[in-house]
C-alpha cells in the first residue's frame, strides 16, 4: 500500500513506514521518525489553537 507522508510530500510504502501514529482515528505514515516528530509538534499546536 502507498502511502503519503503529510509532512514532506514524499510517497512511501506502509509497510516500509519508518514511523506511523494514529491522529483522529486515522493512521498516518512518516518516511522518517523525524517527519512524525515534526507532525505531531504541528498537530498538537493546531488543537491547541483550536481549543
Ligand atoms: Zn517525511
Amino acid at each position: 500500500m502507498k502511502v503519503r507522508d503529510p509532512v514532506c510530500g514524499m510517497t512511501i510504502e506502509a509497510e516500509k513506514a519508518a514511523a506511523n501514529g494514529t491522529y483522529g482515528g486515522q493512521t498516518v505514515y512518516f518516511c522518517a521518525v523525524a517527519c512524525q516528530r515534526k507532525y505531531e509538534r504541528e498537530h498538537a499546536a493546531g488543537a491547541a489553537k483550536a481549543h
